[in-house]
């Protein structure tokens, strides 16, 4: 099952029970694939092709209305490849009242948004539920919501500003697209919507993910930082090496002896090591700045060379 069809079925089984979220939710699925249909408006259909979308709208109004009369349809294409789910209220009556109350929802301004936040959260999940996609995590993180109608288009991307969801909106060949491209933003909207189980296997994948990030950087970073310790030895070898050639280490004072003949027995030992492995012990500070005292002896010879 793909992520998308797991999220889908899952939403199908959320029924809001505030009338308000109900209503929200079934304007949503007309907004998308709803119409007003027959010569006196005698039919309000809700659209689908798919049976668990169908079968929540159905509950959805039912629950809404339940002495009103709907019918269910499936009609398959020639090729029987498609299917068309129609949910159909019946009667003109029966029809105007449930355009009234879809039509008839509190919204903040002309974009449509639902006032109430619960409700806001049930528009989306209608949107989702009949034209949504989601990426699996794995891949990439891409969520979409496809309609060809910009009214919809409009109040689905305003309806998820709303809820301080920074959508897209964009246009695909002659669709309208609304997304949202970052995991933070898919996983709160999955948790808007009510989609727990999805938004927890998201999360796994993104935290599998984010493990593998941070493992691949603390790496690189760790190489970084072991080529700088191996550098800085070659340098300091390279130093004593000098000072063995024109002064001789024997002629430095002892500990400074100690440390150089040290270092070069243990070309890869790390300052902690090289203290370590001293009799007496000297603390990584003390091997360090002798090490600093080497450089300075190396530079004056340096000097020297460029004197003569
Ligand atoms: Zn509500």
């Amino acid at each position: 099952m793909t992520f998308s069809s797991q999220t889908r079925n899952e939403l199908a089984r959320v029924i809001p029970s505030a009338r308000c979220c109900r209503i929200a939710e079934l304007s949503a699925l007309y907004d998308l694939d709803g119409f007003l249909l027959g010569r006196q408006n005698q039919y309000l259909d809700f659209n689908s092709s798919l049976p668990l979308v169908a079968r929540k709208t159905w509950l959805l109004l039912k629950g809404l209305y339940p002495d009103l009369p709907v019918q269910v349809l499936l009609v398959k294409s020639r090729s029987r490849r498609s299917q068309v789910c129609t949910v159909r209220v019946l009667g003109k009556e029966a029809a105007a009242l449930v355009y009234r109350d879809l039509k008839g929802q509190e919204v903040v301004d002309e974009s449509g948004v639902p006032r109430k936040k619960c409700c806001r959260r049930a528009y989306l999940r209608g949107a989702f539920l009949n034209r949504g996609s989601v990426t699996n995590p794995e891949k990439t993180y891409h969520l979409e919501i496809v309609t060809e109608q910009t009214a919809a288009a409009e109040r689905i991307f305003h309806t998820m500003v709303s809820l301080d969801l920074e959508a897209g909106l964009i246009q695909r060949q002659g669709s309208w697209v609304v997304y949202l491209k970052e995991g933070q933003l898919i996983v709160n909207l999955l948790n808007l919507m009510g989609a727990h189980s999805a938004l927890l296997s998201f999360e796994n994948v993104r935290v599998m993910k984010d493990m593998r990030n941070r493992i691949n950087r603390l790496v690189n970073c760790e190489t970084a930082n072991v080529d700088k310790t191996v550098k800085a030895a070659l340098d300091q070898i390279e130093d004593i090496e000098r000072i063995d050639a024109e002064l001789g280490l024997e002629n430095l004072p002892g500990k400074l002896q100690d440390v150089a003949r040290a270092r070069l027995a243990n070309p890869y030992a790390s300052l902690q090591e090289l203290g370590n492995s001293l009799s007496p012990k000297l603390s990584k500070s003390g091997v360090n700045y002798r090490l600093r005292q080497l450089k300075k002896i190396a530079q004056e010879l340096d000097g020297l060379d460029h004197n003569f």
